[in-house]
């Protein structure tokens, strides 16, 4: 219902707020994407990374291997699924959607970090970090 609701009002929408990309402010033809350009700055990490923070590796390593700074300081969880590295471009799209109110790229957003979860056996449970009450005021949405 929601989603026919939102497809419906799609061209009035575009209309008025005409597609942009979120970090140059190029054209885009639909409001929850990034630009060619763009795109293309994202560091997507791959394989060989580190097992716990997705560092990456050069060459050679195998899959399942741990960093140095893991080894020397073990962080206490099992492992961060992480969208993008951390560079200029991945910078600028969360602060687009943390305080720009680009709420359109939690779309893409939750696609990239899904891409690198490892596939779930078991029972798992994916739980949201609320907002304090004035932040969510402040901000707009959790
Ligand atoms: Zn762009
Ligand atoms: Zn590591």
């Amino acid at each position: 219902m929601v989603s026919m609701l939102r497809e419906a009002l799609r061209p009035v929408v575009d209309l008025v707020y005409p597609p942009r990309c979120p970090l140059c402010g190029a054209g885009l033809a639909a409001q929850d994407g990034l630009c060619a350009y763009c795109w293309a700055e994202l560091a997507i990490p791959g394989e060989p990374s580190c097992a716990k923070y997705q560092r990456p590796f050069g060459d050679g390593v195998p899959v399942g291997a741990i960093c140095l700074p893991c080894l020397g300081d073990p962080p206490k969880h099992d492992g961060i699924a992480a969208g993008t590295l951390y560079n200029e471009a991945s910078r600028k799209l969360v602060l687009a959607f943390k305080h720009g109110r680009r709420i359109a790229l939690a779309r893409l957003l939750a696609g990239l970090m899904a891409a690198r979860l490892p596939p779930i056996e078991g029972q798992w449970m994916v739980v949201p970090v609320s907002l304090h009450r004035w932040r969510l005021w402040r901000r707009g949405f959790n």
